[in-house]
């Protein structure tokens, strides 16, 4: 038996006529639509919750009725069939017959099932859906986002990832490694020419989902969120107190080559020291000592070689060979590496 077939035999009982093809004209649609069997009216939820007329196991539920008889009852949305909607257009909407083409009628159901699915996904979800949106876009573009390059941030003085937003998910949900895509962009962002709101008017399971998921675990991600901050702000705060530590010493003291060496030093060991590379940094006091040193005995190894005499072998003489390099001006900076040029790239 076909699906047409399925439909025939109880839709036939349901009208007057006695002939299939006579009989079918009977019927409309009315318009009317509810999302799973729970919404349905009693007049419905006593029939067949949950399926078609035809038998097959359905979500949305459209309302059909017979107007000889009287009689109403329900279809999915494989079964809403042309001619219930032709009468529905020329009757309901007062199209004129003639203007009624078998495009127009596909076109039409395309767009009212649609706007049926989401006027009955809102009256569902409407309320929690507005709650959640409110309190997750936000964060969601700052957090459903991949790194694609980065750039030099001249304010916290290193590199910094640069984001887009996350447009594929990576993973399924429910995995532990799973990173979902951007909640916003699925939705309503103007550079997606297939957001959700614009193609459909409402989101689709998987966005759905999501936006559960991402609101269930948000305290979470607001709280991530604000270590990353913070880090940014001391790393700000150590910025500053390098450059006031810098004028400062340059402001004071006679040799500003020597200055400006010894803070670039201070500076690399403690890029290393973020690194790993070594156990120690050179503390703003200790530069202090240093310069002191260096006044009283007039030699710039001699002073610096005093000031690390507490760290251990290795440190001490990492350190000290590293400020021979810095002052001999050997140590160069990955951006100052000169680029590959095109033409010896391009050249066979
Ligand atoms: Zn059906």
């Amino acid at each position: 038996m076909t699906v047409y077939q399925r439909l025939t035999r109880p839709l036939l009982a349901l009208s007057n006529a006695a002939d299939y093809e006579e009989a079918k004209h009977e019927w409309r649609t009315t318009g009317e639509v509810w999302d799973g069997d729970y919404t349905l009216p009693d007049e419905h939820r006593t029939k067949h919750p949950g399926h078609c007329l035809c038998g097959k196991t359905i979500r949305w539920h459209f309302e059909i009725e017979n107007t000889e008889n009287g009689n109403i009852d329900i279809v999915g949305s494989d079964c809403v069939h042309h001619w219930m909607v032709l009468r529905h257009l020329t009757e309901v909407e007062g199209l004129d017959p003639s203007e009624v083409t078998e495009e127009r009628i596909q076109e039409w159901i395309e767009l009212n099932v649609n706007k049926l699915k989401k006027n009955a996904w809102f009256r569902m979800h409407g309320e929690m859906f507005e709650d959640i949106w409110e309190a997750v876009a936000d964060i969601d573009l700052r957090v459903n986002v991949k790194v694609v390059s980065q750039y030099w941030d001249y304010v916290t003085e290193r590199h910094e990832p640069k984001f887009i937003l996350r447009r594929r998910a990576r993973g399924k949900p429910g995995d532990k490694h799973y990173r979902m895509a951007s909640i916003v962009w699925r939705w309503n962002h103007p550079d997606n020419p297939k957001n959700q709101q614009t193609k459909y008017g409402f989101p689709n399971d998987r966005l759905w989902v999501d936006m559960l998921m991402f609101n269930a675990h948000l305290e979470e991600v607001i709280d991530k969120l604000g270590k990353v901050e913070q880090n940014r702000e001391s790393r700000i705060e150590q910025v500053e107190a390098r450059k006031a530590l810098s004028a400062e010493m340059r402001d004071e003291f006679d040799d500003e080559e020597f200055a400006t060496n010894l803070v670039t030093w201070a500076e690399v060991i403690r890029k290393t020291f973020y690194d790993g590379g070594v156990d120690e940094v050179i503390s703003t006091r200790r530069l202090d000592h240093i310069v002191k040193a260096f006044t009283i005995f007039g030699d710039k190894m001699k002073a610096i070689e005093l000031c690390v005499a507490r760290f251990d072998e290795d440190t001490k003489e990492s350190f000290l060979d590293l400020y021979t390099k810095i002052d001999a001006g050997v140590i160069t900076s990955p951006s100052d590496e000169t680029p590959v040029s095109e033409e010896s790239v391009t050249e066979e």
